[in-house]
Order: C-alpha cells, then sequence, then structure tokens
C-alpha cells in the first residue's frame, strides 16, 4: 500500500470503515489516523498519519510466534491464523508499531489483513475504498505497470521507523517529514477516547 500524505484530511473514513468491515472493538484497531501538530504561529501544521499493520518483509511478529499462528501469503501479506493462536502476546511485543491487538470477544491477536478476502474478489481494500480524497493506493509493489508501482517510482517515499529494519511494505508519500514527528509526538484519536471514558 502506499498513502500519500499530501491529500489526506484525517477524517478517519479509512477506519471507520476498517471498525465496520472488522467488527473492531472499541478501544482497538486495525488501522488508524495519528496527528501531531508541529511548528508556531503563523506556520504551525497539523499532520495527518494513518497507520495500520506495515505486512514487513522482515516481520519480526511472523518469528516471535511459536505456534507458528503468522505466515506470509504469496501476495505478501502477513496474516494470523486464529485458529493457531494461543494469546502468547508474543507477536505483539515483538512489532514495533502496535499494529497487533488482542481481541477480548474471541482472545486471540489480530490486526490488519489487507482486507485479503476483498483482494481475493478483486475488490479494494475496505479502507482504500472509503478514503474520500484517494490518498491510498493498493496493489502490486513489485509490477512496474501497477499504478502503485508508478506512483512509488515517481516521488520518494518513505516508510515509519526505517531504523527498526522491517521493511515496511506500507510506504508513504511524506515530503514535510510527518513519520519521524508521530514516532516521538503523535497522538491517536480513537486511544484518548478511550482513556477518557468517551
Ligand atoms: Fe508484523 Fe508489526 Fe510488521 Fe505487521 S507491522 S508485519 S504486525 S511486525
Ligand atoms: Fe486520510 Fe483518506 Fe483516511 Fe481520510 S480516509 S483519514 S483522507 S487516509
Amino acid at each position: 500500500m502506499l498513502i500519500d500524505l499530501n491529500t489526506c484530511i484525517g477524517c478517519h473514513a479509512c477506519s471507520v470503515a476498517c471498525k465496520a468491515e472488522f467488527d473492531v472493538p472499541l478501544g482497538v484497531f486495525r488501522d488508524t489516523v495519528k496527528y501531531v501538530e508541529h511548528g508556531s504561529y503563523p506556520h504551525a501544521t497539523r499532520h495527518f498519519v494513518p497507520v495500520l499493520c506495515n505486512h514487513c518483509e522482515d516481520a519480526p511478529c511472523l518469528d516471535a510466534c511459536p505456534t507458528d499462528a503468522i505466515s506470509r501469503q504469496p501476495g505478501g501479506e502477513v496474516l494470523i491464523n486464529e485458529g493457531d493462536c494461543n494469546l502468547n502476546r508474543f507477536c505483539m511485543a515483538a512489532c514495533p508499531y502496535g499494529a497487533i491487538y488482542e481481541d477480548p470477544d474471541k482472545h486471540v491477536a489480530q490486526k490488519c489483513t489487507l482486507c485479503s478476502h476483498r483482494t481475493e474478489q478483486g475488490q479494494q481494500p475496505a479502507c482504500v475504498d472509503a478514503c474520500p480524497t484517494n490518498c491510498r493506493i493498493f496493489g502490486d509493489l513489485d509490477d512496474p505497470d501497477s499504478e502503485i508501482a508508478k506512483r512509488a517510482a515517481a516521488q520518494p517515499t518513505a516508510v515509519w521507523k526505517p531504523a527498526a529494519a522491517t521493511f515496511p511494505r506500507v510506504l508513504y508519500i511524506d515530503p514535510r517529514g510527518a513519520l519521524p514527528l508521530i514516532e516521538t509526538d503523535g497522538v491517536q484519536v480513537d486511544l484518548l477516547a478511550e482513556l477518557s471514558g468517551e
């Protein structure tokens, strides 16, 4: 996936669509939007950064799982097989992005699947369909003729937390350097809501 931060307006349509698609409980998320404010008047800016599982090429969650419940699919998606998960939480500790949550009802680890159930049917992931500014592009980064590969080749791209060396497959167009800012100062609205009891 490629996310163009030039056009993200922080509307949360993506995260709401994801919640609806997977019936994700309150207080946890598969896809959310962090924001960070930077600079001072009259040059203050609020940056929005959608985050989700990066489906890393070198995925520490996959290596950490002792029951082999996490696997990489032929398309590159890193998926959790609920039936093989005994909720030992090793994957949650290993993921540098906090992308895995504990499902309070099923008592298994869960995360973004890149909507593999939809993409197998030729549909787009729910977050991509819902985005009103088309800043999310899903496709095959290894296919040079795909839109995502062309967009990624046309301008510099960045990944979140490159120092973690997980080689994310979620790329960002980040001309204003928002990714390093959310690492240290980012705010996640849905977690704040949970803490405040709203
Ligand atoms: Fe695993 Fe986290 Fe990478 Fe997703 S972002 S593949 S959960 S290490
Ligand atoms: Fe940004 Fe699109 Fe998500 Fe809205 S739906 S927050 S514009 S990525």
